[in-house]
């Protein structure tokens, strides 16, 4: 049994949380006369869409159960104890056959079975036009069917599954509202839908819409784009990606002025190259290219394939640039994207004792990552 005293993030009020045995017995309050200096308490990390990290591909065939647990405590390195493990476009066979095998990988792992909170789709049912497929490739592009969904359904079983798709299939309403019938949750992207066909895949189920202001040309008319139109679909949920990269800081700040925070989450949309340095990395059949800057590009072209960005720092720079506190908006990478997938929630008796604790140490702050009761790494963020 262990206790830490912290000031809960979201009341400021101090609490002292109790563990034993790798999970929370109580979050109780304090009482009395708190006393200063106290680290602040947050929930763990949670990201819906994680393509590789530290190094490990997630859109091949031959990953073993040590790549996906080399993935899954990087993300943990970098305060993420939950992700959807996702897979994007490929040829329809090979992406149910690699999603089968993940799948049957994580049941063979206590670490990766509590790690993996399910599974992100990115495709196949998405726009082959130029500009919106972005890296994926436009050839294995196919219309969402509830066949095809069903088959999804035959290898997920009762595991969360989001599927991101394009909303101008004359299939995808009724695709949508099959999909939700199975238990997914479905959210638009890589798309240049219409605000009719927008709305009516919203009317059809579709609850959000994956990395918000890419997916798209990085040209676009001024009068009406897809990032107008998803802005004036009351109702979107929105998955962004903060890495100051995907998303301009000065977007960033118009989108949390447009959107309701309640519809917010952030997303790395991490490939291998996620919290590793520069270099050259594996991206399903491509090398892509990870720049001083931070940049994932496919060599010679000018879109970016997914980001290298670790959760953790996401939430750095989510804070730079809406000019806030960490604790202020890490709710949009940890209890929103939890609460959007119908994850259970952390911090509360009977979770695992997966927490963060922040401190400010003059200008600089610290963050203490703990999973399972047991401390992970320390980060300090320099002022
Ligand atoms: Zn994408």
């Amino acid at each position: 049994m262990n206790t830490v005293d912290a000031i809960d993030y979201r009341t400021e009020e101090a609490v002292r949380l109790t563990c034993a045995g790798g999970k929370i017995i109580s979050l109780e309050p304090l009482g009395g006369v708190a006393p200063a200096g106290l680290p602040v308490l947050l929930p763990p990390l949670v990201d819906i869409q994680v393509n590789g990290f530290a190094g490990v591909d997630f859109q091949n065939d031959t990953g073993t159960r040590a790549d996906l647990e080399k993935a899954a405590n990087g993300l943990a390195a970098a305060a993420c104890s939950r992700f959807l493990l996702t897979l994007i476009t490929d040829r329809w066979d090979r992406m149910l056959a690699r999603l089968k095998h993940f799948r049957d990988l994580r049941a063979e792992s206590p670490l990766l079975t509590r790690r993996i909170a399910g599974w992100h789709l990115e495709g196949p049912f998405m726009s082959a036009t130029p500009g919106f497929h972005g890296a994926h490739p436009p050839e294995f592009m196919v219309a969402p069917t509830p066949a095809r969904l069903r088959e999804i359904k035959a290898v997920t079983g009762d595991d969360p599954v989001l599927l991101t798709i394009a909303a101008e299939w004359p299939e995808t309403p009724e695709a949508i509202r099959c999909a939700r019938e199975l238990g997914f949750h479905v959210w638009l992207g890589h798309t240049d839908a219409t605000v009719e066909q927008l709305s009516a895949a919203v009317a059809a189920g579709a609850e959000g819409y994956t990395h918000l202001g890419n997916g798209c040309p990085p040209q676009l008319h001024r009068h009406d784009n897809i990032v107008f139109r998803v802005l004036d679909e009351a109702g979107l949920r929105a998955s962004i990606i903060p890495d100051r990269i995907h998303v301009s800081p000065l977007l960033f700040r118009l989108f949390h002025r447009a959107l309701d925070p309640a519809r917010i989450c952030y997303t790395t949309d991490a490939i291998s190259a996620g919290g590793a340095g520069p270099g050259i990395f594996p991206l399903a059949n491509m090398q892509v290219e990870v720049g001083a800057d931070g940049i994932v590009r496919q060599p010679g072209k000018a879109n970016y394939a997914g980001s290298s960005l670790a959760p953790l720092e996401g939430v750095r720079r989510a804070a730079e640039m809406l000019r806030r506190t960490p604790q202020s908006v890490w709710d949009f990478f940890s209890t929103q994207p939890a609460k959007f997938i119908g994850l259970p929630p952390a911090l509360v008796a009977g979770a695992p004792a997966d927490f963060c604790l922040l401190t400010k140490q003059g200008k600089n702050t610290r963050v203490e990552i703990h999973f399972a009761g047991e401390a992970v790494r320390e980060v300090t963020w320099a002022g």
